[in-house]
Protein backbone atom coordinates (compact mmCIF):
# COMPACT_ATOMS: atom_id res chain seq x y z
CA UNK A 1 0.00 0.00 0.00
CA UNK A 2 1.31 3.45 -1.00
CA UNK A 3 1.50 5.82 1.64
CA UNK A 4 0.16 9.27 0.14
CA UNK A 5 0.17 12.56 1.68
CA UNK A 6 -1.44 15.48 -0.12
CA UNK A 7 0.15 17.14 -3.71
CA UNK A 8 4.03 17.83 -3.19
CA UNK A 9 6.38 19.09 -6.31
CA UNK A 10 9.37 17.55 -5.60
CA UNK A 11 12.89 17.76 -7.32
CA UNK A 12 14.73 14.36 -8.02
CA UNK A 13 18.14 14.71 -9.27
CA UNK A 14 19.12 11.83 -11.85
CA UNK A 15 22.76 10.66 -12.30
CA UNK A 16 24.10 7.67 -14.19
CA UNK A 17 28.16 6.73 -15.58
CA UNK A 18 27.28 3.47 -16.25
CA UNK A 19 25.26 1.13 -18.86
CA UNK A 20 24.54 3.71 -21.19
CA UNK A 21 24.05 6.72 -19.30
CA UNK A 22 22.06 8.50 -21.05
CA UNK A 23 19.35 5.78 -21.90
CA UNK A 24 19.67 5.01 -18.27
CA UNK A 25 18.26 8.57 -17.20
CA UNK A 26 15.42 8.06 -19.81
CA UNK A 27 14.09 4.78 -18.38
CA UNK A 28 14.37 6.55 -14.83
CA UNK A 29 12.34 9.08 -15.75
CA UNK A 30 9.18 6.83 -17.21
CA UNK A 31 8.98 4.68 -13.83
CA UNK A 32 9.40 8.12 -12.07
CA UNK A 33 6.35 8.98 -14.19
CA UNK A 34 4.55 5.98 -13.52
CA UNK A 35 5.57 5.55 -10.09
CA UNK A 36 5.89 8.92 -8.69
CA UNK A 37 3.92 11.24 -10.35
CA UNK A 38 3.52 14.09 -13.39
CA UNK A 39 7.24 15.29 -14.73
CA UNK A 40 6.35 18.84 -14.69
CA UNK A 41 10.18 20.34 -15.69
CA UNK A 42 13.17 19.26 -16.65
CA UNK A 43 16.71 20.24 -17.36
CA UNK A 44 19.23 19.38 -20.02
CA UNK A 45 21.38 16.85 -19.33
CA UNK A 46 24.68 17.64 -18.06
CA UNK A 47 28.18 16.10 -18.53
CA UNK A 48 30.89 15.74 -15.59
CA UNK A 49 33.48 14.54 -14.51
CA UNK A 50 33.48 12.45 -10.93
CA UNK A 51 33.81 15.36 -8.23
CA UNK A 52 35.74 13.38 -5.74
CA UNK A 53 38.58 13.00 -8.71
CA UNK A 54 38.32 9.18 -8.96
CA UNK A 55 38.99 7.80 -12.18
CA UNK A 56 35.47 6.54 -13.02
CA UNK A 57 33.88 7.13 -16.39
CA UNK A 58 31.99 10.83 -16.47
CA UNK A 59 28.65 11.25 -14.72
CA UNK A 60 25.58 12.20 -17.27
CA UNK A 61 23.03 14.54 -14.40
CA UNK A 62 19.52 15.83 -14.80
CA UNK A 63 17.17 17.49 -12.67
CA UNK A 64 13.58 16.51 -12.55
CA UNK A 65 10.16 18.45 -11.15
CA UNK A 66 7.69 16.04 -10.10
CA UNK A 67 3.98 16.53 -8.55
CA UNK A 68 3.56 13.63 -6.47
CA UNK A 69 1.20 12.48 -3.84
CA UNK A 70 3.80 10.23 -2.44
CA UNK A 71 5.11 11.30 1.45
CA UNK A 72 8.70 12.00 1.62
CA UNK A 73 9.90 8.97 3.12
CA UNK A 74 7.28 6.84 0.39
CA UNK A 75 8.91 8.54 -2.56
CA UNK A 76 12.41 8.04 -0.97
CA UNK A 77 11.66 4.35 -0.95
CA UNK A 78 10.20 4.38 -4.26
CA UNK A 79 13.41 6.16 -5.34
CA UNK A 80 15.25 3.21 -3.82
CA UNK A 81 12.86 0.66 -5.57
CA UNK A 82 13.97 2.16 -9.16
CA UNK A 83 17.61 2.06 -8.70
CA UNK A 84 17.16 -1.78 -7.13
CA UNK A 85 15.09 -2.57 -10.16
CA UNK A 86 17.57 -0.70 -12.73
CA UNK A 87 20.79 -2.76 -11.46
CA UNK A 88 22.34 -0.61 -8.71
CA UNK A 89 23.41 -3.24 -5.99
CA UNK A 90 22.21 -2.66 -2.84
CA UNK A 91 25.90 -3.26 -0.86
CA UNK A 92 28.40 -0.93 -2.35
CA UNK A 93 30.88 1.70 -1.46
CA UNK A 94 29.27 5.40 -1.36
CA UNK A 95 29.96 7.43 -4.15
CA UNK A 96 30.70 4.35 -6.24
CA UNK A 97 30.21 4.31 -10.32
CA UNK A 98 26.29 3.28 -10.82
CA UNK A 99 24.27 2.66 -13.28
CA UNK A 100 21.75 4.97 -11.78
CA UNK A 101 21.25 7.44 -8.62
CA UNK A 102 18.14 8.74 -7.79
CA UNK A 103 18.32 11.68 -5.23
CA UNK A 104 15.37 13.92 -3.57
CA UNK A 105 16.64 17.58 -3.53
CA UNK A 106 13.55 18.95 -2.22
CA UNK A 107 10.37 18.27 -1.20
CA UNK A 108 8.18 21.18 -1.39
CA UNK A 109 9.45 23.34 1.88
CA UNK A 110 10.06 20.68 3.94
CA UNK A 111 13.47 20.45 6.23
CA UNK A 112 13.49 16.72 7.14
CA UNK A 113 16.94 15.89 8.88
CA UNK A 114 16.77 11.77 9.27
CA UNK A 115 19.80 9.72 8.82
CA UNK A 116 17.75 8.19 6.16
CA UNK A 117 17.07 11.39 4.73
CA UNK A 118 18.49 14.81 4.55
CA UNK A 119 16.48 17.54 2.49
CA UNK A 120 17.38 19.32 1.30
CA UNK A 121 19.70 17.29 -0.10
CA UNK A 122 23.17 18.39 1.95
CA UNK A 123 25.11 18.19 -1.70
CA UNK A 124 22.82 20.85 -3.22
CA UNK A 125 24.63 23.72 -2.55
CA UNK A 126 27.90 22.89 -3.67
CA UNK A 127 27.43 20.07 -6.49
CA UNK A 128 27.20 22.01 -10.17
CA UNK A 129 25.83 19.02 -11.48
CA UNK A 130 23.14 19.23 -9.16
CA UNK A 131 22.09 23.03 -8.56
CA UNK A 132 22.91 24.31 -12.13
CA UNK A 133 20.22 21.96 -13.24
CA UNK A 134 17.83 22.29 -10.37
CA UNK A 135 18.07 26.44 -11.35
CA UNK A 136 17.47 25.80 -15.08
CA UNK A 137 14.25 24.11 -14.00
CA UNK A 138 13.26 26.71 -10.96
CA UNK A 139 15.63 29.85 -11.06
CA UNK A 140 13.49 31.68 -8.32
CA UNK A 141 13.85 28.72 -5.89
CA UNK A 142 15.15 29.93 -2.41
CA UNK A 143 16.92 27.26 0.40
CA UNK A 144 14.23 25.95 2.69
CA UNK A 145 16.77 26.41 5.99
CA UNK A 146 17.93 30.15 5.72
CA UNK A 147 15.83 31.57 2.54
CA UNK A 148 18.65 32.32 1.05
CA UNK A 149 17.63 32.33 -2.96
CA UNK A 150 19.45 29.06 -4.14
CA UNK A 151 21.30 30.81 -7.14
CA UNK A 152 23.60 32.31 -4.38
CA UNK A 153 25.07 28.85 -3.31
CA UNK A 154 29.04 28.19 -4.56
CA UNK A 155 27.38 24.93 -6.41
CA UNK A 156 25.82 27.76 -8.87
CA UNK A 157 28.85 27.43 -11.80
CA UNK A 158 28.44 26.10 -14.78
CA UNK A 159 32.29 26.19 -16.16
CA UNK A 160 32.58 22.28 -14.78
CA UNK A 161 29.64 21.30 -16.83
CA UNK A 162 29.20 20.21 -20.58
CA UNK A 163 25.50 20.14 -21.76
CA UNK A 164 24.87 16.93 -23.95
CA UNK A 165 21.20 17.08 -24.36
CA UNK A 166 18.87 19.49 -24.49
CA UNK A 167 15.96 18.97 -22.15
CA UNK A 168 13.47 19.89 -25.03
CA UNK A 169 15.26 16.81 -26.61
CA UNK A 170 14.50 15.17 -23.58
CA UNK A 171 10.81 15.99 -24.01
CA UNK A 172 10.79 14.45 -27.48
CA UNK A 173 12.35 11.35 -26.24
CA UNK A 174 9.84 10.86 -23.71
CA UNK A 175 6.88 11.27 -25.78
CA UNK A 176 8.12 8.94 -27.75
CA UNK A 177 8.89 5.99 -25.60
CA UNK A 178 4.82 6.11 -24.62
CA UNK A 179 4.01 3.90 -22.23
CA UNK A 180 5.70 4.74 -18.58
CA UNK A 181 7.48 2.00 -17.74
CA UNK A 182 6.05 -0.35 -14.40
CA UNK A 183 8.36 -1.94 -11.60
CA UNK A 184 7.79 -5.92 -11.51
CA UNK A 185 5.21 -6.99 -9.17
CA UNK A 186 7.78 -7.53 -5.68
CA UNK A 187 8.27 -3.97 -5.40
CA UNK A 188 5.71 -1.31 -4.17
CA UNK A 189 2.53 -0.60 -5.53
CA UNK A 190 2.30 1.88 -8.51
CA UNK A 191 0.74 4.88 -7.50
CA UNK A 192 -1.80 4.72 -10.47
CA UNK A 193 -3.57 2.05 -11.54
CA UNK A 194 -3.93 -0.20 -7.86
CA UNK A 195 -6.63 -2.66 -8.14
P1 LIG B 1 24.99 9.85 -3.02
O1 LIG B 1 23.59 9.95 -3.55
O2 LIG B 1 25.31 10.92 -2.01
O3 LIG B 1 26.01 9.74 -4.09
P2 LIG B 1 24.22 7.22 -2.18
O4 LIG B 1 23.14 7.28 -3.23
O5 LIG B 1 25.12 6.05 -2.19
O6 LIG B 1 25.11 8.49 -2.21
O7 LIG B 1 23.55 7.37 -0.75
C1 LIG B 1 22.39 6.67 -0.49
C2 LIG B 1 21.92 6.95 0.93
O8 LIG B 1 21.61 8.32 1.12
C3 LIG B 1 20.65 6.18 1.19
O9 LIG B 1 20.89 5.27 2.21
C4 LIG B 1 19.62 7.22 1.59
O10 LIG B 1 18.89 6.77 2.72
C5 LIG B 1 20.47 8.40 1.95
N1 LIG B 1 19.84 9.71 1.72
C6 LIG B 1 19.81 10.72 2.63
N2 LIG B 1 19.18 11.79 2.15
C7 LIG B 1 18.79 11.47 0.87
C8 LIG B 1 18.09 12.19 -0.15
N3 LIG B 1 17.67 13.46 0.03
N4 LIG B 1 17.85 11.54 -1.33
C9 LIG B 1 18.29 10.27 -1.52
N5 LIG B 1 18.97 9.53 -0.59
C10 LIG B 1 19.22 10.13 0.60
MG1 LIG C 1 21.88 8.74 -3.94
Amino acid sequence: MVRRGSRAIAYIALGSNLNQPYQRLCQALNYIRWHVGEIRGLSDVVVSSPWDGSRQPPYFNLVAEVETLLTPMALLAMLQDIEKEMGRPVARPRWSARPIDLDILLYGEEVILLSALRVPHPGLYWRPFVLVPLLQVAPDLKDPVTGVPLKYFPGNNRDVLRTVVRASSLWTELRRSGQPERLGSSFSSPLFGES
